[in-house]
């Protein structure tokens, strides 16, 4: 990581020239990853600054982000390619499979760290928390989780925290509604305030803004008021999605996300883009 506290460039670039969450693909393999391919499909749909944020789990062998640093490294790209990392948060604390003294030299490679705000501790073959009793319990611990992630340094991107759980509420059976309703409106104002504090970036997905919940646009206005910077990923998984044509995704594919930001008043000046 070269610094955490990146600088924001003056270039006048909008949000429809960056895709900020792409993969190469689910698992990548030591030694076979889609890396160029990748790029070239961004080239050739236009954008202009692009993050890859492979997987990094529990079961991830961290390696394979220093193999991409390398690729990366030996070729002229023809656009600007960030190298990060989208990391499983495991549990309310924040915690994660990145060890800052074990993982030192590998996250010294990546441009800076991005946090997953997923839930897979509720699911039933990790179950590494017990599913809260009631809704209200459940968003509190989503609060809980987000506070820490934004509190803590080793991230500087937060990966698509906008509809604040409630897909997984709703799927559990704890939220009847998919509504920002179920989301007290202080927490809103906590995550805004902190993710300012802390100098934080949130990344807009497309996937929740093509399906947005109930009220989604309160808490996207909220922080457009309170400049938050922002950016927006389409969650591209080349190999998945543009070669075995799993689900419709492709780099750049980000109408939604880049339109409910204009809707609530946000422009380009939003937009961040490292500067090293
Ligand atoms: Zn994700
Ligand atoms: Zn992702």
């Amino acid at each position: 990581m070269q610094s955490p506290k990146c600088q924001e460039s003056s270039v006048k670039i909008d949000f429809n020239a960056v895709d900020f969450h792409l993969h190469t693909m689910e698992t990548p393999l030591p030694g076979d990853i889609p890396i160029y391919d990748l790029i070239r499909e961004c080239r050739r749909r236009g954008l202009k600054y692009i993050c890859i944020v492979d997987h990094w789990r529990e079961t991830t062998d961290p390696s394979i982000f220093a193999e991409e640093r390398e690729l990366l490294d030996n070729i002229d790209l023809g656009l600007r390619v960030y190298l990060s990392a989208e990391v499983e948060i495991l549990d309310e604390q924040a915690s994660s499979p990145v060890n800052i003294e074990d993982h030192k030299d590998i996250i010294r490679k990546l441009d800076f760290l991005s946090a997953a705000t997923h839930l897979g501790e509720f699911l039933p073959s990790i179950r590494r928390r017990e599913l809260p009793g009631s809704k209200d319990k459940f968003i509190e611990y989503v609060h809980e989780k987000f506070m820490n992630i934004i509190k803590n340094n080793l991230f500087k991107m937060i990966l698509h925290p906008t509809d604040y759980g409630l897909g997984d509420c709703v799927r559990f059976g704890l939220c009847k509604s998919y509504s920002m309703d179920n989301v007290p409106e202080e927490y809103m104002d906590e995550f805004v305030k902190n993710v300012v504090h802390y100098d934080k970036v949130v990344q807009i997905n497309e996937p929740t803004a093509l399906n947005p919940p109930r009220g989604y646009e309160i808490f996207i206005r909220k922080m457009v008021e309170r400049r938050v910077k922002l950016t927006v990923g389409s969650d591209t998984h080349y190999l998945e999605d543009c070669i075995l044509g799993r689900h419709r995704k492709w780099p750049g594919g980000t109408r939604s996300a880049v339109r409910v930001i204009k809707r609530c008043g946000g422009d380009r000046s939003l937009l961040w883009i490292p500067n090293h």
